[in-house]
């Protein structure tokens, strides 16, 4: 078995390991839009902490469910579009509690 399918936080293998899923839960997010100075509008989903959920893999699995292009940097994904309508939704089915989504 390979370092990386071990979990650092619990040390089980990460299948079994449930530390994503109870980072999530205590996740705090903000959604909102901004339309950027090439007149197009992005959410931003902000207040995921990096260091506990790969903000690369989630952005992946954002980007199939919403089909748009994305990416994350610096702790703070980034949609194409305004997806706020479906957002709560979507991140629920991924396992973060809808009550503690802010959507602005
Ligand atoms: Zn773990």
């Amino acid at each position: 078995m390979s370092f990386d399918e071990i979990c650092s936080i619990c040390s089980l293998p990460k299948d079994i390991c449930r530390c994503q899923e109870l980072a999530k839960s205590e996740q705090r997010i903000k959604v909102h839009t901004e339309r950027r100075k090439w007149g197009r509008e992005v959410t931003l989903v902000s207040g995921i902490d990096s260091r506990e959920i790969s903000l690369s893999e989630l952005v992946t699995k954002l980007k199939n469910k919403l089909a748009c292009g994305g990416s994350a940097k610096d702790g703070v994904i980034l949609l194409m579009g305004d997806h706020r309508h479906r957002l709560r939704e979507v991140l629920a089915e991924l396992g973060f509690p809808s009550d503690n989504i802010d959507i602005s």
